[in-house]
Order: C-alpha cells, then sequence, then structure tokens
C-alpha cells in the first residue's frame, strides 16, 4: 500500500531528475562558454588595448610636432622671443632681454641678418632653418 504510494512520487522525482539534470549540463556549458568568451574578449581587450596606446603616441607625436611650428610661426607675428615667449622691443633685436637666448642669425645667401625663427630670410628670401 504504501509502495504503490510511494511510487508515483518517485517517478515524478525521477523525472524532476531528468528536467534538471540536462539543465545542469546547459548552465555548466554556458558557464564555460562565457568563461570561454570572456578570455576571447581579454584577448580582444588587450590587442585593442595596445592599438589604442600606439596610436594615442603617434597623435601625442604629431600634435607636439604640429604645435612646434605652430609655436614658431605664432611667436615670428608677434615678434616674441623663440625661447621663452618674451614680447621682443623689435623684429631686429638680437638677444632676448628674459633669457638671453639669441634671436637673430647671419643669412647664408646675403649675410644680412634675420630672424632664427623666419622661415625665408627677409632681404633675399632665401629659406631659413632653424
Ligand atoms: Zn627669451
Ligand atoms: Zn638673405
Amino acid at each position: 500500500m504504501i509502495l504503490v504510494c510511494a511510487a508515483p512520487i518517485l517517478l515524478r522525482l525521477l523525472d524532476a531528475l531528468r528536467e534538471l539534470l540536462p539543465l545542469q549540463l546547459f548552465y555548466f556549458l554556458l558557464e564555460r562558454l562565457t568563461q570561454w568568451r570572456m578570455m576571447f574578449i581579454w584577448d580582444y581587450a588587450v590587442i585593442l588595448a595596445c592599438l589604442a596606446g600606439g596610436l594615442l603616441l603617434i597623435y601625442i607625436a604629431q600634435r607636439t610636432v604640429f604645435s612646434a611650428a605652430r609655436l614658431r610661426l605664432i611667436r615670428l607675428r608677434k615678434t616674441q622671443c623663440l625661447a621663452c615667449g618674451e614680447k621682443l622691443r623689435a623684429t631686429d633685436q638680437g638677444w632676448c632681454e628674459v633669457c638671453g637666448a639669441n634671436q637673430a642669425a647671419p643669412c647664408r645667401q646675403c649675410g644680412q641678418p634675420h630672424r632664427l625663427l623666419a622661415f625665408h630670410c627677409s632681404h633675399c628670401g632665401t629659406s631659413a632653418s632653424l
């Protein structure tokens, strides 16, 4: 009598276990899959971080070079010292009164003094290198 009553309960329990087992297996697989995926994502993240770092370095280098050229042009236009940026009294001033940096050099073509910041000699137009 007790066995007869217990039989359907046992069957139900077995059914429940059968339902639970693939679910656990599924969860286990899902967990493994997420772990693998996480590893893949981690690998990609490392590669992307390296790329981003390289690009950032190139960007900073370009910005620095770019800003140096810009600074030269700005200081040339504003008649400023090439080293410290102090305003010069005249465009033909030889030395900075604040930091003592040399501002002029003789042109290699005509020998006339021109500003070191100048891209070209103002007397003959020869290109000047800083
Ligand atoms: Zn100066
Ligand atoms: Zn010249």
